[in-house]
This record gives C-alpha cells, structure tokens and sequence, in this order.
C-alpha cells in the first residue's frame, strides 16, 4: 500500500509564478488543477501513486492526485535540472531553484506550466 503521508510530503507547498518584471507570485499546489473545479481544500485531495525518472539531466517526480471534490484524476510533474549551468533562465530574474512544476491530466495532457519550487 502506498502511504499518502509520504507522498504528501513528496509535494512542495507552494509554486512560485514569474510575474515578470513585478517579482514573484506564490501560489499553493493544495488545489485542483482540473477545469471547472475549484477545490483547493488538501483534504479533499489523495496523491495515490508516484512515479520517478531519472537521468543525467534531470529527475522527473510525478504524483497523481485524486480529487474528491470533482472526482478527477490529476499529475503533478515535478522536474528538476541536475545542470544548472546550461539552464538558461530569463535574463535579468532572481535566481530561482531549479525545479519546474507542471500540471497534467489523467490522461498525461499537459494542463499548463504552473510554476518554479
Ligand atoms: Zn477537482
């Protein structure tokens, strides 16, 4: 069985959004990124399942969450760059950490670049 505290704590509590020249928003990863729900309630919220990549590059985390309120199915894609030097960031940002969040739907869809962690 697969421990939901655990995988809880795989996932970062916040995204940071680049809001260009405006600094930086920061946004919860408690909620639903499915369309046409709004639940950002952790409790209606179950990560189920996580899976891993690895390579020289990068680590790529990916928990699928179940969300109880609108009883879909969404992926948090959690993607770190191992070489930071060849990253290139938008010119004149502050350093961000070098993860990237994405959402995806059950079926792998990408539903949007949420943020950095
Ligand atoms: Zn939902």
């Amino acid at each position: 069985m697969t421990d939901e505290e655990d995988l809880r704590d795989e996932i970062p509590s916040y995204a940071y959004i680049s809001l260009a020249r405006r600094g930086m928003e920061k946004i919860s990863l408690d909620q639903c990124f499915l369309k046409n729900c709004d639940n950002n309630d952790p409790k209606l919220l179950e990560p189920f399942k996580k899976e891993e990549f690895d390579n020289d590059k990068e680590q790529i985390r990916k928990i699928f969450i179940r969300c109880k309120k609108c009883e879909g199915i969404f992926i948090l894609k959690l993607k770190t760059l191992k070489q930071i030097a060849k990253f290139t960031k938008e010119s004149d940002e502050e350093p961000l950490s070098m993860g990237l969040v994405y959402a995806l739907d059950e079926d792998e869809n990408n539903l949007g670049h949420i943020g950095y962690f």
